[in-house]
């Protein structure tokens, strides 16, 4: 009898948060059929036009079932499949004598090449979406009619999954998915977030290693793939999956209760939005409103930048889901880990340091004003506030701030219903926080991903640097605590709308630093509302 295969453990990077417990699911797309033209010239050209055509009508299907963002992604795909450019190297290698699918492989192979080496980390990304329709219509030349039956609770691995595999994909079949490559700018990345679905990505292993239908832990906290896990690793991971499972049905019991602390303290929990179509599946009874919307989402579609009746008609769909709550819009934050093609900036060193958010905004007005207009049209109609990131000194505030009247007063002259928004600010540079007091703003967001990024000098998606990435840093608190004092002695509203405050180990610090109002990913609604009614201010300070 054979020993049983040993662990073994490979390193990743964490995508979306969580654990799982399964077997294996190695997703191959079809193997280059024989390079062998077995038809004529003509049939092989008829058998690849259909192909493509097979394929567009699958993208054309999901694109109309799918949230607009995800089918602003799709769009472009069909799109490409309908430039008679893509196929034109394709058809002429049939015409001297090539397969179908030889001479499509190696005609897609060089376009994905030169996205791959792109210098634009935006379109080394979209290389991805360029590889599934190599493989879609490859997959239909290859007449792949037998998909393998669907798994029960496995763990997807894949080489690279892209957004239209991703959507199409029936997650109720896995647990988590683990990634050969992906990056942190991937749709993917930031789909699998917003639906809770835990991934690695940047795996440490060849897929080579992996065995399809092998048992695994997915360990999207502690960022590795287990596989053949010991007897040992599976008890602890049955029990702290156990142990998750119970927590989360003790915290649904707070979900639609106000949060309160032991001793009586109440705190405002609202709702990060990072994509609206999450929206339908929360009661807005259940948060104070909405703390930050990262209005990118509308800005990552490649169909060119959002006009504004388009960005309007989103404002307002926010607001009639909140039903009377306040809804926080945050002004595009482009650039650092956010490339949007054709707007950041392509060379720069250090991107987290460079042209992003408010800067990029002031520096491309025309841009800008399209938002402010869209924001100040949607204002008229409901309880609307607006936020700016990456403030660092008060003359950017200023200068929003006039755009926005200038902006504001010309659609009321247009004959457009609008209004100045209430205008906050977020608070994520140092600069800013340690003379929070020269910010003229109407509230103050405090953005904890970013302020301990550049507090610690440590990047927030740096594993290697993750000990010094550390939220109760005490510069960093003691930077909360003194925008939370200037919040109270004039009067305005301060939140904390980063990562930190979902996390139950940081509320204590963040309570006791004087903070009353959170927001959190839709996710961490119920956990965070059960840790505050479990803290003790009084105890815990
Ligand atoms: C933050 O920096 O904490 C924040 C909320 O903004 P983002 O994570 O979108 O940079
Ligand atoms: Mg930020």
């Amino acid at each position: 009898m054979s020993a049983p295969p040993s662990e073994q453990s490979f390193a990743g990077s964490v995508a979306s948060p969580g654990l799982a417990l399964g077997p294996i699911r190695l997703h191959v797309t079809a193997a280059a059929a024989s390079a062998i033209p077995q038809r004529t010239p003509a049939e092989e050209r008829k058998a690849l036009e259909a192909a493509i055509t097979a394929a567009r009508a699958r993208l054309t299907e999901l694109a109309e079932v799918s949230d607009p963002m995800a089918a602003e992604i799709l769009t472009v795909q069909i799109a490409f499949l309908e430039d008679s450019e893509l196929a034109a190297p394709a058809l002429a290698a049939i015409t001297g004598g090539e397969s179908a699918m030889a001479a499509w492989r190696a005609a897609m192979n060089e376009q994905i090449a030169g996205y791959q080496e792109s210098d634009n980390a935006y379109f080394r990304a979209r290389a991805v979406d360029m590889i599934d329709l190599r493989d879609r219509v490859a997959d239909g030349l290859a007449s792949k009619t037998t998909a393998p039956p669907p798994p029960t609770d496995a763990i997807l691995v894949a080489e690279d999954l892209p957004p239209s595999r991703f959507l199409e994909t029936d997650w109720s079949c896995y647990r988590g998915a683990v990634l050969m490559q992906g990056s942190a700018a991937s749709h993917v990345s930031m789909l699998a977030r917003a639906r809770g679905i835990p991934m690695l990505i940047g795996l440490d292993a060849d897929l080579s290693a992996l065995a399809d239908g092998a048992a695994a832990v997915l360990d999207a906290e502690g960022g590795c793939l287990i596989q053949h896990p010991a007897a040992a690793t599976l008890d602890r991971c049955r029990q702290r999956l156990a142990r998750l499972q119970a927590d989360a049905t003790a915290d649904a019991a707070f979900l639609n209760k106000p949060a309160v602390t032991a001793d009586g303290t109440r705190v405002q929990v609202c709702l990060n939005v990072d994509d609206p179509a999450a929206l339908e599946s929360i009661d807005p009874a259940a948060c104070n409103g909405i703390g930050l919307t990262r209005s990118e989402f509308l800005f990552f579609g490649d169909t060119g930048l959002p006009d504004e009746e388009t960005q309007f008609q989103t404002y307002l769909r926010l607001l009639a889901w909140a039903d009377g709550k306040p809804v926080t819009v945050r002004t595009l934050d482009a650039g650092g880990d956010k490339p949007i093609a054709g707007l950041t900036p392509d060379q720069e060193t250090n991107p987290f340091l460079g042209q992003r958010g408010l800067r990029l905004s002031l520096a491309r007005p025309e841009v800008f004003r399209v938002q402010l207009r869209a924001l100040a049209r949607a204002a008229a109609r409901g309880p609307l506030k607006v936020m700016v990131p990456m403030v660092t000194v008060p003359a950017e505030l200023n200068r929003t701030r006039a755009l926005f009247q200038e902006v504001a007063k010309d659609l009321l002259a247009e004959g457009f219903e609008a209004r100045m928004p209430s205008l906050g600010m977020m608070v994520e540079v140092p600069a800013a926080a340690l003379a929070i007091a020269t910010f003229d703003a109407d509230f103050y967001s405090i953005g904890s991903n970013d302020l301990v990024q550049y507090v610690t000098a440590a990047s927030r998606d740096n594993a290697a640097v993750a000990d010094l990435y550390d939220p109760l840093n005490p510069a960093v608190i003691e930077l909360i605590e003194r925008v939370v004092s200037h919040g109270a002695a004039t009067g305005r509203e301060v939140s904390l709308c980063g990562d930190m405050a979902a996390e139950p180990k940081f509320l204590a610090p963040l309570l006791n630093a004087g903070l009353r109002v959170l927001s959190v990913a839709s996710a961490s609604l119920a956990q965070t509302k059960a840790a505050v009614a479990r803290c003790t201010l009084s105890e815990s300070g």
